[in-house]
This record gives structure tokens, C-alpha cells and sequence, in this order.
């Protein structure tokens, strides 16, 4: 028998569509034994309360169920090189609170993630009242999602083999969840469709190139958490370029953010994407080759997946040229049959992304531990 998702009916519950566990079942779709089951669950890990009877409909009055007032939040937090964005969530997946603060990744790991404790400190002065019972964290590195430790990251010294899951864990006594900054927003973007199991490419161009492969509604990490990272690649394009894998010739060393800007001069990502939708000429012509470098990578990964979209996000993302260069890459390279209905689009969840699908890290997290 199919379970309820907990998150599923929490949602249910806080918007007012079910007030009761008859409710549940009838928009569930679901008997009302397997309903009640998980409603108990809920009630007795404190995130949801029955009060009082509702109005009778002939015979006995039901029992109303609430969120506990005291449902308690989580916490997504997005960490790029420069930057963490950060968002609270109530346990339906509201947002609750959003921020933005600078943080170096380039630090220590502790000093970094003593800094990201400041700031989750900080958010719960302000939310006061209420419980933080989770927090997601993604990274701009490869991340062994199993056990939440940092793997030979190239931009983030000092971090490899760090177990940042565990050194959260133990500070903040919550379930926390790692994983790399591109799982994390293909999981943010796959929340805000809100298509159904899909099958999703979610690429992330900025200063690097991440990519995070949603397979029927689950987000594939595969055997060691590598899946979908495109950047180390080889194309012809590249020759022998030194890339920081320690091999030559990657995709990353001509499309990512930070060696298109090298090559045009510009002085970073940021200043890149400037010149390129002021139309500059030399900037745009080396922003639509890199499209099309990627375009040429994702075109075998969309002939072997066969995804319903591939969705571009980071900085990148936001130069048209770029764009149009990878889609007509994929076009003119993949089989007919895999671009039939092919979408290939800017995501939707656009910079909410990143704490978005961390949050619902988090969730999955604290949902996890109810059933334990
Ligand atoms: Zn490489």
C-alpha cells in the first residue's frame, strides 16, 4: 500500500484543505487506517495537534487537526564562493525567512561553518518561539552525500575529506543533510514545477559548470555522488588546456564562468555576464561558444537519459546568447526523438533555488527521523 508522504500531509493540513483524518484520506485518495497511521506519527513527534470536535455531520463529531503551534522549521542554506544564501521553512515548506550574507568558503572549513552557525544563531533570535529541527547545506564541491563529507573539491582549500555533516550535526544536535550546490538547486527547481516525477537535467553555470540528473521525481547522486558532473569532460575544442582535475582538455576549462572571464579579460563571472548583456562583442561571441561547448557535452547525456527538460541556472544562465547557443547545440546534435518534446529553459526557482532544495534536504531529513 502506497504511504501518505508526511510532508504531503502536512501541507494539507497547514493550508486548510484537511482539517481532519476523514479529510486526509478522501483528498489522499487513501484508506483512512494507512491515513491515520502517519497522522499519529505526526502527532506524536509534536507536528501536528488534534483539538477540540469539529461540526458533526450526524454521529460523532470529528476531531480537528492543526499544526503543533510550536511546528518548529528548518533551514536551507545555499554556500557559494563569496556568498550564503539562507532560508527558514515551516515544516509544509513555506518559507519562512530569506537572507543573503558573505561568507569565505576560502576560509577553513571551521572558520567558514562557524561563520554559517552566526548566521543560523542570528535566524533563530528571529524566529524566536519556535524549534529548529533540520538544516540542508549545499556546497560548490563534490560532496559524498552518505556521509556528508567534502571529496577533492577544486575551489576550497583546506576542505577535503572534512565531514561537514557530522561537525554540524554535533554542534547544532539537529539531522543535517550535505550534498553539492547542483543537487541541491535541481532539487529546488523540481519543488517549484511541481510536475510530477520527471526526468530533469539541471545544469549550473556559473563560475564552474555542476550539474544535478533528477530521475523520475529522485534526485540520482549514483554509486559515489559524482553523477551528472559534466565539467570534467573532454572536448576537442579544449586541446590540452590544464584543468584543475589534473587531466587536460575538460569541459570546464573553456565553459565555465571563470575561463570565459579569464579569456576576455574580464574580472570575474560577475563582471563577464555585465559586458555580455551590455552586448559586447568579444565577451558575447566567447559566452555563445561556451553555450555551445556545453550544448555539444549535454547533447549525449540528453540522447542517453532522454530527460522532459533540461533547465539552465547560475549566472550564466542569464545571458540570452548562452542560452540560445546551448539549445541549438542540443537540437542540432540530438536524436530527434530525445528533442521531440525536449524543454530547454531557464529554471524557474531562479537564485531560490540553492535554499530551496537544501530545505527540502532538510525536510526529508526530519520526515526521516519521525519514522525512525
Ligand atoms: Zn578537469
Amino acid at each position: 500500500m502506497p504511504q501518505p508522504p508526511t510532508a504531503e500531509i502536512l501541507r494539507l493540513v497547514s493550508s486548510g484543505e484537511a482539517s481532519s483524518r476523514t479529510d486526509l484520506a478522501r483528498v489522499l485518495g487513501l484508506a483512512r487506517s494507512t491515513v491515520s497511521l502517519r497522522v499519529q506519527e505526526l502527532i506524536d513527534a509534536g507536528l501536528l495537534t488534534e483539538t477540540g470536535e469539529g461540526p458533526s455531520r450526524g454521529g460523532r463529531k470529528p476531531r480537528v487537526l492543526r499544526p503543533a503551534g510550536d511546528g518548529g522549521y528548518v533551514i536551507g542554506a545555499d554556500i557559494g564562493a563569496r556568498h550564503v544564501r539562507l532560508a527558514a521553512y515551516d515544516l509544509s515548506g513555506e518559507r519562512l525567512h530569506l537572507t543573503e550574507v558573505g561568507l569565505d568558503i576560502t576560509a577553513s572549513p571551521e572558520a567558514c561553518l562557524t561563520a554559517l552557525l552566526d548566521i543560523i544563531g542570528e535566524l533563530n533570535t528571529t524566529l524566536a518561539g519556535q524549534r529548529l529541527l533540520g538544516l540542508g547545506v549545499g556546497l560548490p564541491g563534490p560532496v559524498n552525500f552518505a556521509d556528508g563529507r567534502v571529496e577533492r573539491p577544486a575551489r576550497m582549500p583546506g576542505w577535503h575529506g572534512f565531514e561537514v555533516r557530522d561537525w554540524l550535526a554535533g554542534r547544532l544536535d539537529i539531522p543535517v543533510a550535505v550534498d553539492n550546490d547542483a543537487n541541491v538547486v535541481a532539487l529546488g527547481e523540481l519543488h517549484t514545477r511541481n510536475r510530477g516525477p520527471e526526468h530533469l537535467v539541471v545544469v549550473k553555470a556559473g563560475t564552474g559548470v555542476g550539474c544535478g540528473v533528477i530521475a523520475s521525481g529522485v534526485i540520482h547522486r549514483g554509486a559515489n555522488g559524482v553523477s551528472g558532473d559534466v565539467s570534467h569532460v573532454r572536448v576537442q575544442a579544449a586541446g590540452d588546456t590544464p584543468c584543475a582535475c589534473g587531466n587536460t582538455g575538460c569541459l570546464e576549462t573553456i565553459a565555465s564562468g571563470a575561463a570565459v572571464a579569464r579569456g576576455v579579460g574580464a574580472r570575474d563571472t560577475g563582471h563577464l555576464v555585465e559586458l555580455a548583456n551590455d552586448a559586447e562583442p568579444h565577451a558575447t561571441a566567447a559566452v555563445r561558444r561556451a553555450g555551445g561547448h556545453l550544448g555539444e557535452v549535454l547533447s549525449t547525456v540528453v540522447n542517453f537519459f532522454n530527460p522532459h527538460a533540461v533547465l539552465l541556472t547560475g549566472r550564466l544562465s542569464s545571458v540570452e546568447p548562452y542560452v540560445a547557443a546551448v539549445r541549438g547545440a542540443l537540437y542540432e546534435r540530438c536524436l530527434p526523438m530525445a528533442t521531440q518534446n525536449l524543454e530547454v529553459a531557464v529554471a524557474m526557482a531562479g537564485q531560490d533555488a540553492g535554499p530551496l532544495g537544501a530545505g527540502m534536504l532538510a525536510l526529508q531529513q526530519v520526515h526521516r527521523k519521525e519514522r525512525n
